[in-house]
């Protein structure tokens, strides 16, 4: 009864959270960095703020994630950090030879102010930064955004300092997949392969954070958008933004700046957003859907006939990031559940007007954006869920309550399979069906009178 001091009666709070639905900026700029092929994130800031973020993408993804750091102490923190930045950079190169280096900020160092642009400019003009390498940065100040809103800054820096546009149009089709696993960004790539168009994806995870262990440490695993690449998002023909806050202000960016055309898209998860998905890379790219993913989703829609009785008016509590929670909740209404208490930490006005869209069939959910987990808790403690899905954290409420869970979002510190199992996509779609049919009929088994207690159910 770890939570046993969570009430019913709920009290509006503009000054404190409890059990927060969100992590820091600089993870998010951390992870998206890892994307990049040969790149070193680093971290603008005190040691402990890059340990932590280390050790909360290490925990998550069971892979060791490498970063540095400009080790801020008592001088750096009341004079500033440039003689530290310059050094690091200097440092990092002669020792670890990135191609890349993605520096991001924390709390410390923009409170302090200071200019990251203006530090690489010195780095570069003081010939720290040899021929051919690069030095990228996103301000991340924790006190304000998520990890979501950290990973979007990064993604716009790489669009800033790195796409060049030549001139040419090519024929790329750049997408952006906002915050999903490794394995998620691997059946992006599957998917476009099979509808045979030539995509620059960015950031890329695939083959970095799900490596195959070989015995040999890598420091720079094969995975990640080549530099090369990213260079050419000028070029390309158009862009898929994939989530509203992790993708969009990139992909505005690139239009602003290169006049390369964008579609705001949810991620593709479940049945709706997938179809949208797909529906974009045949107008946009000109290509027709091949039958294999045609039959992926007939076996998706198969598979929901089969089992809807186990979900039809299941009432589900979420909560996470804005990009997944969206079609995540559309998806449970497809499946004919109800999602009634969905919490982000994110701020943003955007993710409920998109939830009020997706939830008209649902007039008693409740949803709120800069949210913390508390409230949704004490909503179910007003009234019970029949499910819990978000991250780990969420294993203390279903415990306490007695409620099944799915895992799902970041981080999951406690399981495995997500980074190599994708949920994106109709084939995710069905893990994911997977995934809550099992946690439900466990529970029906579970709880089931000895004369109820079916083999075939
Ligand atoms: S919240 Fe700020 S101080 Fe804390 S770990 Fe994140 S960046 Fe560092």
């Amino acid at each position: 009864m770890l939570l046993r001091h969570t009430t019913k009666d709920i009290k509006e709070r503009t000054a404190l959270t409890v059990n927060p639905a969100k992590t820091c900026q600089p993870i998010g700029a951390m992870y998206a960095a890892l994307g990049i092929h040969r790149c070193l994130p680093h971290s603008h800031g005190s040691q402990g703020c890059c340990s932590y973020h280390r050790s909360a993408l290490t925990r998550h993804y069971k892979d060791p994630v490498m970063a540095s750091t400009s080790s801020f102490t008592e001088g750096s923190s009341v004079f500033g950090g440039q003689a530290n930045l310059v050094e690091a950079v200097s440092n990092i190169f002669a020792l670890y030879n990135p191609d890349i280096i993605a520096v991001h900020t924390t709390c410390l160092s923009e409170t302090i102010g200071d200019d990251i642009p203006q530090i690489i400019s010195k780095a570069n003009e003081e010939g720290k930064v040899p021929k051919g390498k690069y030095v990228i940065h996103a301000n991340t100040p924790s006190y304000v955004g998520s990890h979501v809103t950290g990973f979007a800054n990064m993604v716009k820096g790489m669009v800033k300092y790195l796409s060049v546009k030549k001139g040419e149009t090519l024929n790329t089709l750049n997408i952006i997949p906002g915050w999903c696993e490794p394995s998620d960004m691997r059946e992006i790539k599957r998917l476009v392969k099979a509808m045979e168009i030539e995509t620059i994806l960015f950031p890329d995870t695939s083959d970095v954070l799900d490596t195959p262990l070989t015995g040999k440490f890598n420091m720079y695993p094969k995975g990640g958008v080549a530099l090369d690449r990213l260079k050419l998002t000028g070029d390309s023909y158009a862009t898929l933004s994939l989530g509203a806050y992790g993708s969009l202000p990139a992909a505005q960016d690139l239009d602003t700046r290169h006049k390369v055309r964008f579609e705001p898209l949810d991620m593709p998860y479940g049945i709706s957003a997938s179809d949208r998905f797909v529906t974009a890379l045949k107008n946009v790219s000109g290509r027709p859907v091949p039958a294999s993913i045609s039959d992926e989703r007939g076996r998706l829609v198969d598979m929901i006939s089969d089992m809807e009785q186990y979900l039809y008016g299941k009432r589900v509590a979420l909560f996470g990031d804005p990009d997944q929670l969206v079609p995540l909740s559309e998806f449970l209404v497809e499946l004919g559940m109800k999602p009634v208490y969905i919490v982000t930490g994110t701020p943003g006005k955007c993710f409920e007007d998109r939830m009020a869209e997706v939830l008209k069939s649902v007039p008693e959910a409740k949803f709120r954006s800069s949210a913390d987990m508390y409230l949704m808790h004490q909503w179910i403690k007003n009234e019970k869920v029949d499910l819990l899905m978000g991250n780990t954290y969420g294993k203390y409420i279903s415990r306490d309550d007695d409620i099944p869970f799915v895992r799902f979002g970041f981080p999951i510190l406690d399981r495995v399979g997500h980074s190599y199992f994708p949920s994106i996509g109709y084939q995710g779609a069905m893990r994911l069906l997977e995934r809550i049919l099992g946690a439900l009929m466990d529970r029906q088994d579970r709880d089931a009178p000895e004369e109820k207690f079916e083999l075939i159910m």
